[in-house]
């Protein structure tokens, strides 16, 4: 093959391969392919929020030994910091990784915890995408609790994508909230408690309210713009920020 023929980018071709196999697959065949091809290289992120559950059930049945990374920016519900050690002393969970933000990024550009006031995007820089991309440096590929009904960017959502240099997996991408529901009420899988309250998905006390519209994530960071913390925007794309510390 000429060497203008080979791919360019050797994760980016890996992911193209697999979203082509997996992209009609279950979420379970979507996981456990996932598990088998990265072992220990394999990470599943997660937010014990409104929806985390059936993924997290769904790797449990599987290996409940993955690692399971939880972004604990400082500024999560009380509910939801009680509901990740429910849930996963019910799912038999073993290794959920507890990230929070460096104290010197927090210190330096968010000493008085109110960042987000007036910047979001540099307050989910320092409490969620640096604390991810350093515990994600060992690991090749991640999986995702992302859905294609969320809307938004979220519309176009592969099944297997290639983001800075790692696979990511998508495996509830093709799944309706009638699915995840009915996979709920199945398995009998606590709902996270505010739940109840109108909030269909959760995030950070100061940015979530409870859902303005059917739009699932209309209660996130409601009344501005944004509508992702970035980290699941390429950082290539991501705006830059002058954070000191050495990740
Ligand atoms: Fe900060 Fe809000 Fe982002 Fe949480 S969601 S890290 S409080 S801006």
């Amino acid at each position: 093959m000429s060497a203008l023929l080979e791919p360019v980018n050797d994760v980016a071709s890996k992911a193209r391969a697999l979203d082509a196999r997996l992209r009609l697959a279950s979420p379970q065949k979507i996981l456990k392919t996932a598990i088998d091809l990265y072992g220990d290289k394999l990470a599943l992120v997660s937010s014990f929020g409104a929806e985390s559950a059936v993924l997290l059930h769904m790797a449990a049945q599987i290996d409940p030994s993955i690692p399971v990374l939880f972004l604990d920016t400082g500024m999560l519900f009380g509910q939801t910091l009680d509901y990740r050690q429910k849930l996963a002393a019910e799912l038999g969970l073993t290794d959920v990784r507890d990230l929070r933000p460096r104290y010197n990024d927090v210190a330096v550009h968010d000493p008085g915890q109110d960042l987000w006031k007036s910047d979001t995007d540099a307050c989910c820089r320092i409490r969620k995408v640096l604390p991810l991309d350093h515990a994600l440096e060992g690991f090749d590929g991640w999986v995702t609790g992302r859905k294609r009904f969320h809307g938004g960017s979220r519309l176009r959502l592969k099944v297997v994508e290639a983001a800075d240099g790692k696979i990511k997996f998508n495996p509830l991408a093709n799944w309706s909230k009638a699915e995840l529901d009915a996979y709920a009420a199945e398995h009998k899988l606590p709902a996270h408690p505010l739940v109840e309250f109108g909030y269909p998905s959760v995030g950070c006390w100061p940015c979530t309210k409870p859902a303005e519209s059917d739009d699932v994530r209309s209660g996130r960071w409601a009344g501005s713009e944004k509508t992702e913390c970035g980290i699941h925007v390429s950082r290539v794309e991501a705006p830059a920020l002058d954070v000191g510390g050495d990740i």
